[in-house]
């Protein structure tokens, strides 16, 4: 039992320039595998050793330390690889183009307020966009490997995208540029991808 990491669908340099392959190996080999061994080591014989990773973050004791930083961390990361895509095809339509447009007022205006919530973040942490329980769209921010899935987080909702703004990120090649980092990232987003999320809600 206990959880993998989980391979990425392109390789470490496929997002180049945006994201250079050193950093995407370091990211992946290293600091996502670190959270997913600790993340094992911490359910280990435990009754969560078997639980889903939604269900673990859901009904979180947030004063397990070790458990709320790699439960975190595992999920966070699952969710980042999956989002970006070296592929040209990343229109947004559809029904969650609908979903912006009803819930941002435009596409424009979430890109906004989703780069602002990555750009502002002070410290370590993560930007989401979220369909919260009304089934509305909402974008928020979590320190370090928080997540809108953990108990009184300040941040509700399902994540179907996310940005890690973390420096390990993104400081090889932008340094402390974070806004030309989340720029980038932005482009690398898979709307379709973030789509089946979406409808899998
Ligand atoms: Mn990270």
């Amino acid at each position: 039992m206990g959880f993998k990491l989980p391979e990425l669908n392109f390789s470490y340099d496929a997002l180049e320039p945006a994201i250079d392959a050193r950093t995407m190996e370091i990211h992946h080999s290293k600091h996502h595998n670190g959270y997913t061994n600790n993340l094992n080591n911490a359910i280990q014989g435990t009754d969560l050793d078997s639980a889903s990773i939604e269900t673990i973050l859901v009904d979180l004791d947030m004063n397990n330390k070790a458990l709320r930083n790699n439960a975190g961390g595992y999920y966070n990361h699952k969710l980042f690889w999956n989002v970006m895509s070296p592929v040209d095809s990343k229109e947004l339509s559809g029904s969650l183009l609908d979903a912006i447009n009803d819930s941002f007022g435009s596409f424009d205006t979430f890109k906004e307020q989703f780069s602002k919530a990555a750009a502002t973040q002070f410290g370590s942490g993560w930007a989401w966009l979220c369909v919260m329980p009304n089934g509305k769209l909402d974008v928020c921010a979590t320190a370090n490997q928080d997540n809108p899935l953990m108990p009184s987080i300040g941040c509700v909702g399902t994540p179907i995208l996310g940005v890690d703004v973390w420096e390990h990120a993104y400081y090889l090649n932008y340094q402390n540029r974070r806004v030309d980092y989340i720029s980038a990232f932005i482009d690398l987003i898979n709307w379709k991808v973030v789509e089946d999320n979406y409808l899998a809600i």
